[in-house]
């Protein structure tokens, strides 16, 4: 047989062959379990369709506009929710996480901090598990608090993947705490979720005011908005001086301004105690940090670890309280990833 038709022969079946395994791929994903997952913030929704293996199949992320009021927001989020419903009309279960304080068991919104009317006026309590419900068809929605959802999300599927003992720090607009021992989600007396941002960690200090009316709280120093707020005291600037939001700060520090690198110095400094103190409670063996500040890690990450390491060492002997300080692999889809893992929990029970 000539050269050239053995050649194209060989590349004709291999085409075969690829187009099979793709067919086979389809047939596995048609096979798979899946879910509609939210993550529901106080400006944006993101809503997807997640597979068992946690694969993200489709998804849609809209802002939200909560100055229209509470039934407006809710046709928001349902509609999000039978857009992807539509493709996907095999999905029967619903997870939702959901920024907080809310009940997961009871499926309920408790006022949460960030949903307000345009009046300023706040929700009160909302049994958003089953108004969403009604909204889609009847199809069973549970709840679980973002942060929550994010550190299991990256158990399941992202950087604590299989590691038992693992906690996330969300540094975002706030700063969210989610903690996993030996495989489960540690939950707070009466039905909570841990608040781990409103520890205090310098008692007294009138320069870094937190939204929960204290001084002093990890959140205070370390969400983003704490870091432009600390930096515009710092630099002297005024409210609306150009150069101060978290990506230009960042960028400011990576030019080498060296006040705003001292900055992030001091930030790394600080979230060295924070996890210092989450660390004494709970060994974690993975701490990954997430949220939009986590997209700064560059400037802080190793320092952190540095100034943990002094922190712990006289914790190393026996057993090693050393964790690993790591950033987030799932990048914005910790929180729909995480409300799929809920959901995916219902079905097996
Ligand atoms: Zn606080």
């Amino acid at each position: 047989m000539p050269k050239k038709s053995r050649t194209k022969k060989t590349k004709s079946s291999s085409r075969v062959l690829r187009k099979s395994a793709k067919r086979l791929t389809s047939i596995q994903h048609q096979r798979e379990k899946k879910v509609l997952a939210y993550d529901i913030g106080g400006t944006k929704v993101h809503a997807a369709i997640i597979t068992e293996k946690g694969r993200v199949l489709d998804e849609v992320r809209v802002s939200v506009d909560f100055s229209k009021g509470k039934a407006e927001v809710f046709r928001q989020w349902i509609d999000a929710g039978k857009s992807l419903l539509q493709r996907h009309p095999e999905v029967r279960h619903v997870g939702v996480a959901s920024a907080g304080p809310l009940d997961p068991a009871k499926g309920r919104l408790l006022d949460p901090t960030n949903f307000k009317d345009a009046d300023g006026k706040t929700w009160g309590v909302v049994p958003i598990s089953k108004l969403l419900s009604r909204g889609l068809g009847g199809i069973p929605v549970v709840l679980e608090n973002d942060a929550a959802a994010a550190v299991m999300a990256e158990h399941w599927v992202g950087a604590a993947r299989g590691v038992a003992d693992g906690m996330i720090l969300t540094l975002g607009t706030g700063v969210g705490t989610g903690m996993m021992v030996d495989g489960k989600l540690v939950r707070a007396g009466k039905g909570l979720h841990t608040e781990g941002g409103h520890m205090i960690i310098r008692a007294g200090d009138v320069s870094a005011i937190c939204g929960c009316g204290n001084h002093g709280c990890i959140e205070s120093y370390l969400s983003g908005r704490s870091f432009e707020r600390r930096a515009r005291q710092a630099l002297r600037a005024k409210e609306g001086d150009a150069g101060f939001s978290g990506q230009e700060l960042a960028e400011r520090a990576r030019a080498g301004e060296p006040e705003v690198r001292a900055l992030f110095e001091e930030y790394a400094e600080l979230l060295a105690v924070a996890i210092h103190n989450f660390v004494v409670l709970y060994a974690p063996k993975t701490v990954v940090l997430a949220g939009s500040f986590a997209n700064a890690a560059d400037l802080f990450l190793e320092k952190t670890r540095t100034h943990l390491e002094e922190l712990l060492v006289r914790r190393r002997h026996g057993v090693d309280f050393l964790p690993k300080v790591v950033v987030s692999s799932l990048e914005n889809r910790a929180g729909v990833l995480g409300g799929a893992f809920v959901a995916f929990q219902q079905i097996i029970c």
